[in-house]
This record gives structure tokens, sequence and C-alpha cells, in this order.
């Protein structure tokens, strides 16, 4: 079957949502279709959460990353209003314009049942935190922060589908196979079925899941690529008690240190306060997540974070992607899946066991998870920077290192390869577009959803001329 379209849009994570959102309002009439391997947003359901299986089997296509929502549909939805963090928008264009943005996928979100409740950073406790902090040499970023929660979060996917449908033609279980350039004539998409997709746009916004196969096609069709980095690292969970006096006041807090032995650089990240760890499958490969609802009914009793290092490479090695991948099989190899560590053991150089773990205070939420060695699984730099973050963390939040600290492993962060592009998002193919995690442009809902909107007004800008 072919069929020839004005726009087509490569995934419908954040960024092909609010392309394809941003295009029904500014340009109604324009023909738009938007394939994605994954299911729509009412039958995604992942087999362990849905309780048919105990462990990941690996599905072809994750339903936790893949479908309308993407990556972020099972996530909590921590929703930042900064250009601090969550991707790096102010290459391409100035900092209040991305914030506009921002702004503006709020505003949708809003309309579509998300809450008015942000917790804001510029309230005295927040401030006497950051200076705490710095006493210790942790810089606090901060920013204000919406929790739109894990089960919101699907509400508010599920009513701007509802509203995009009438507008946009949405293609599930539909993965694109190959990207073809036909010249004036715009692009082809081959897909899995055969079919053919012709069109004049194209907006590739494929995510992480779709990272690789996607470097691959730009490589294919003659787009620079531009190294990025990976983050290593791993899930700490500890009483809730611990960093309340932290999350009760930044919802979430971004700590970052330079270690004195390396010099690297190691961050907090997606901090979950009363949540629970999960696993998630990073195209066959088992690594560590978190997330928290906000019903207090469906609250845990710990906190958790990731705590990530991060590695970039020169010359000659130029593929993070493979090698963070790499440390996590080794993981996986070990543990079947994710495995998880006492602080306290990591640091005497013994192996967590079931024993061991039985008799600790804190009680892992991801009780899938298996006990063992991370130092057999994280390389020594990435460990020894880790545990160094640990024991300066617990300065301004004591009880961090305690022995019962748990640590799941290995939590990598992937970005995908960067690709060179305009400040129009563009590629050097004309009128072909690549936003989202997948170009390796963003990292985070806020900046993703904005680039989806970015791409969509400058198609409507240049239609309109
Ligand atoms: C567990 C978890 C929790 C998170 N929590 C937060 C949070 O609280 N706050 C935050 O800001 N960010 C969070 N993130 C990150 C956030 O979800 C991502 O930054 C965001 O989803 C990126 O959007 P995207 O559209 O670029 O990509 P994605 O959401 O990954 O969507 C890409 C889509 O493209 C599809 N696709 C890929 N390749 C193909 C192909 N060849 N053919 C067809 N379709 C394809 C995929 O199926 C997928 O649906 C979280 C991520 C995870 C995994």
């Amino acid at each position: 079957m072919n069929t020839r379209y004005d726009v087509a849009i490569i995934g419908c994570g954040e960024a092909g949502i609010f392309a394809g959102y941003e295009l029904m309002r500014r340009h109604p009439a324009l023909k738009v279709v938007t394939l994605d391997q994954g299911a729509d947003i009412y039958t995604r359901s992942c087999p362990i959460v849905a309780g048919k299986v105990k462990e990941c089997i690996h599905c072809k296509i994750c339903d936790t990353m893949c479908g309308f929502g993407g990556a972020g549909a099972f996530s909590d939805g921590k929703y930042n209003f900064t250009t601090a963090f969550g991707g790096w928008l102010t290459d391409f264009m100035d900092g209040k314009e991305v914030m506009d943005l921002i702004d503006y996928v709020d505003t949708i979100n809003v309309q579509h049942g998300a809450t008015t409740e942000v917790f804001s950073t510029t309230t005295p406790e927040a401030r006497a935190l950051e200076k705490r902090a710095l006493e210790h040499d942790l810089h606090l970023l901060q920013a204000r922060c919406k929790h739109l929660g894990t089960e919101n979060n699907l509400k508010i996917l599920q009513s701007i589908y509802e509203t995009v449908k009438e507008h946009v033609e949405y293609r599930f279980h539909t993965a694109v196979t190959t990207i073809e350039n036909r010249g004036e004539e715009g692009y082809r998409l081959i897909t899995d079925k055969g079919d053919e997709v012709d069109c004049t746009w194209l907006i590739a916004a494929p995510g992480r899941s779709g990272a690789e196969w996607f470097a691959n096609q730009c490589k294919g069709l003659g787009i620079e690529l531009i190294n990025n980095q990976v983050d290593i690292g791993v899930r700490v969970e500890l009483p809730a008690k611990v960093f309340e006096h932290i999350t009760d006041v930044v919802y979430e807090s971004k700590l970052v240190y330079r270690t004195k032995q390396y010099g690297d650089q190691v961050r907090t990240f997606c901090m979950n306060p009363y949540g629970h760890v999960v696993a998630e499958n990073v195209e066959g490969i088992n690594t560590v997540n978190g997330h928290s609802y906000s019903d207090p009914k469906l609250r845990s009793e710990n906190t958790n974070f990731a705590l990530l290092v991060s590695n970039r490479f020169t010359q000659p090695f130029n593929e993070p992607y493979r090698y963070g991948k790499h440390i996590a099989s080794l993981s996986n190899m070990l543990a079947g899946g994710v495995l998880v560590q006492r602080f306290g053991d990591l640091v005497a150089g013994i192996r967590t066991n079931e024993h061991r773990l039985s008799k600790s205070f804190v009680r892992p939420t991801l009780t899938a998870a298996v006990p063992g060695d991370l130092s057999l699984a994280l390389p020594k730099r990435q460990l020894d920077d880790i545990i160094e973050m640990i024991y300066q963390l617990d300065k301004i939040a004591p009880g961090t290192a305690n022995y019962d600290t748990l640590l799941y492993g290995a939590e990598v962060k992937f970005y995908s390869s960067r690709l060179a592009l305009s400040g129009e998002l563009e590629t050097a193919l004309p009128r072909f577009f690549a936003i989202g995690d997948g170009a390796g442009v963003t990292r985070g809902l806020a900046q993703a959803g904005a680039s989806g909107v970015k791409v969509a007004r400058v198609i409507a800008e240049r239609l309109g001329k």
C-alpha cells in the first residue's frame, strides 16, 4: 500500500505527540500521519505490571517504552520548567524561546487535566538548602517542577489522544524500517508491514528506544552524527525520612558534585519520594529506573533516586551507546536482570546475598532484583565516584551512607548520538526534522514536548509563506 501525506511523524512519544498537536492547531488542513511501533494509549500493557510474569521476558516491542506517550507514559511525570537540565535545546535557540515553549506545552497539559500545583524554587527553605549543599561542594540545580503523577499522566495522554486523533492519523504497531530520500518529492518511509508512506515533510521523533535504528538510518542518508554522552550509575533506595527535609522543599532536587579522586561529575537524577524502583527494558537490556505516585495510598516508605556518572568519549571511540549497553548487560549476565546490593556490603567488598538482604532495614521495592555484587559489573572508576558521592550526600542528608542503603544496578541513561541540526532542528536534508530524545537534543518531557512544538511551528510558518 502506498499513501501520501503532507507530514509524517515517526514516533508518538512526548516529542511526536506535541509536533502533531501543534500542527493540528496551526495548520488543521494538513494531512498528517504518525507511525509508532508500539500500541495506543489504551492497550499498552507490560506483562510484569499486568502480573502475568515475574521478570522481563524481552517483548519484541516493549510496552513500557513504546506506543502513544512513548517512554514517559508510565513515568510519574515530573515536568521541569528549566533549560538547565532535561535537554540541550538552548544549543539551538535562545533560552527565552525554550522556556516559552516549555510553558506552552504545560498549558496544553493543563487543558487536558494536568495539575496547576507547582513546586517553587524561590522559597527561603529552598535557598537555605542550596546554601547548605554548597557548604559541602554539592551544587543544587533547582527548577520549578510539576508532579503530574503516574496515574494522572496516563489520563492526560488519553485526553490529548482523543483530541488529536480527529486530525492526525495514527498507525500503531507499525515500525518504520527504512527512510528513503526522494529528493524534491520528499521522503518515503517503508514499514515493517511492507507499506510505503510518502511525505513532503518528515519529523523523526524515535526516542531512546529507536535511537540506534535512527542513527543507522542517518548514516545511510549521509546525515552527520555528533558524539554524545552516556551516564552510568546506580539507583539508590533509602528510607524516605532521610531525604524528607530536601524532597519536601524541592520536589526534584538535582545535586551535582565533582569527585576529588577523578574530577568526574556525578549527579542525582530522577528523585522519587515515597516511590518505587522499577526495571526497564532498553532494547533487550534490563536497566533500572524509578517512579512515584501522587496518590498517598500508592506510596512506599522509601525514596529512590539515580546517581549517575557522565562519560564522554573522544577519538577514536565514538559509540557511547554501545559502551553503556555493554555495562548494563554485565549486571544482567550476573543477576539475570537488575542487581541489588547494600551500600555497606559494597564498601566491605562482600556480595549481598538473600540472607544478608533479608536482614536489611530498608526493604527493596523492586522485589525482582537479585542480590549480588555491583563491583563485578560496574567499572572501578564509576563505582569509586558513586561511593564518594554517597559519603558527600551523607553530609547534607545523614543516613544516606547507612549500611542498609540499597543500590540497584545498573542504571544507564543513554543519550542518542546527536544529529547535526539547524537552529530550527532541521537536518542537512531539507524538510527533514529530528526532535526529542532520539535526536540527542532532549532528555526529559518538557524539552521533548517543546522540540515538537518548535518544528510544527517552523513547518506551519514556512507553509504560510
Ligand atoms: C521510566 C521512565 C521515567 C521517566 N520519568 C521522567 C520524568 O519524570 N520527567 C521527565 O521529564 N522525563 C522522564 N523520563 C524521560 C522522558 O520519558 C523522555 O525524555 C521522553 O519520553 C522523550 O520523548 P520522545 O518523544 O523524544 O521519545 P519517546 O518517549 O521515547 O518516544 C519515542 C517513540 O518512538 C517510537 N519509535 C521508535 N522507533 C520507531 C520506529 N522505527 N518506527 C516507529 N516508531 C518508533 C517508540 O515506540 C516510542 O513510542 C522518563 C523515562 C522513563 C523511561
